[in-house]
């Protein structure tokens, strides 16, 4: 137990002196040198001389030997099943390979056994445990996958079958509740108790850090922000409920608007760009990362960043439900920190100062007196950070 909690510490705030350790976890001297004795022993944390001197000894810090294991993590995107390899202190190692599917479920499973016996075979230190990453809600301990809105997946035994097949343990978490593990400890290492994110893409979900530790809820399904009221009388949700933020403020509603405006009579970017985008033309899209699918959510985007008055409407829109359920969020949770992250933070520069200014104007100002608001467009590297960080937590230190 008192191993696990230093373990955990070195890691997530390493490089860490022994003093730092000791006020963190309140372990005794004579304790905190023997465990740290012994991981070092085994090669698990390693010495780290930090190079500067106040005169007298250099302090020596701790950290994570970053070759003690590798992880494998799967994250099951929009369109591709994409695959890392990252070593014991959740950098990446390199490896990254994407996996494009349609939307067959049987095809996304074979994807996901090919690329994690690809990735095997790029393994040189032991892997403790497959972190796969999924959309949508999941009962992590069973690792089920409830629903997967992008794979159309009801109830896969995600979990069961990959160990079936590797031997290897497996994890399964919600991409939310990752990214928010990854930011919190990591990306941005808040150095807060209580934390809410937001993530914006083709639905909105939340990620929620109480007392330093993710939340949950019953059933594993806390932070369902998207399906929130924010207009009893407005629009058709997918969920079948009127009104709620992801109506109005996820990509979705993104593409709904600007095509309503066109079916409307007027004119848009939007459909100059589509006609580009099918004719294999994408030398004008700008916003995309080199080598993915253009959708539809990223013409509104492009659009936006041209200037084009529709596709600004919309995001202004969004931006502005984003503010309402966020101040939202903020009055229940009452944390110091939230993160606005997402693909919609590609182009934070055109909701950004919305987002805050709403935010700041709804919320209860004591509920939010730190008020620190990011914007985040590291995602990537904090679902790595965080996978890995689910995989060591529960192999190295739960057990
Ligand atoms: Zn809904």
């Amino acid at each position: 137990m008192n191993e696990a909690i230093i373990l955990k510490t070195i890691r997530r705030y390493g490089p860490i002196s022994r003093v730092d350790i000791a006020r963190i976890t309140g372990q005794p001297p004579s304790t905190l040198s023997n465990i740290t004795g012994r991981l070092l022993e085994t090669n698990v944390i390693q010495e780290y001389d930090t190079g500067e001197s106040s005169g007298g000894r250099r302090p020596v810090l701790l950290k994570v030997n970053p070759a003690a294991a590798d992880i494998i993590i799967v994250n099951v995107r929009t369109h591709t099943v994409c695959c890392h390899i990252a070593d014991a202190a959740g950098n990446i190692k390199g490896h990254k390979r994407d996996y494009w599917f349609r939307r067959d479920q049987e095809e996304v499973l074979n994807y996901i056994l090919q690329a994690i016996t690809d990735a095997l075979e790029l393994t040189t230190a032991p892997v403790p445990a497959i972190a796969v990453i999924l959309r949508g809600p999941v009962k992590s301990k069973e690792g089920i996958s409830m629903f997967a809105p992008n794979i159309g997946w009801k109830n896969v035994p995600i979990k069961f079958i990959i160990e079936e097949r590797f031997g290897i343990p497996v994890m399964v978490e919600n991409d939310v509740r990752i990214l928010t593990m990854g930011m919190y400890y990591y990306t941005l290492a808040v150095q807060s108790r209580n934390m809410a994110l937001l993530k914006v893409g083709q639905s909105i979900g939340a990620g929620i850090i109480i007392n330093g530790e993710l939340y949950k809820g019953d059933n594993e399904t806390a932070g369902e922000i998207g399906h929130n009221t924010v207009d009893v009388n407005g629009p058709l949700c997918n969920c079948g409920q009127r009104g709620c933020l992801d109506a109005f403020a996820s990509e979705v509603a993104l593409i709904n608007y600007v095509e309503e405006a066109i079916q409307g009579g007027r004119k848009s970017l939007y459909t100059e760009l589509q006609r580009q985008v099918q004719q294999g033309d994408l030398s004008r899209m700008t916003v995309l990362e080199k080598g993915t699918l253009c959708n539809a959510h990223d013409l509104v985007y492009q659009a936006a960043v041209e200037g084009d008055e529709i596709c600004l409407e919309a995001l202004e829109r969004a931006a502005f439900y984003l503010g309402v359920g966020l101040a939202n969020l903020i009055n229940v949770v009452n944390p110091e920190v939230v993160v606005i992250s997402g693909g919609m933070m590609r182009v934070k520069q055109l909701v950004q100062e919305r987002i805050e200014k709403i935010t700041r104007e709804r919320v209860l100002p004591y509920c939010f007196t730190a008020g620190k608001i990011y914007f985040s467009d590291r995602d990537e590297e904090a679902n790595i950070k965080g996978a890995a960080d689910m995989v060591l937590a529960t192999e190295w230190e739960n057990k």
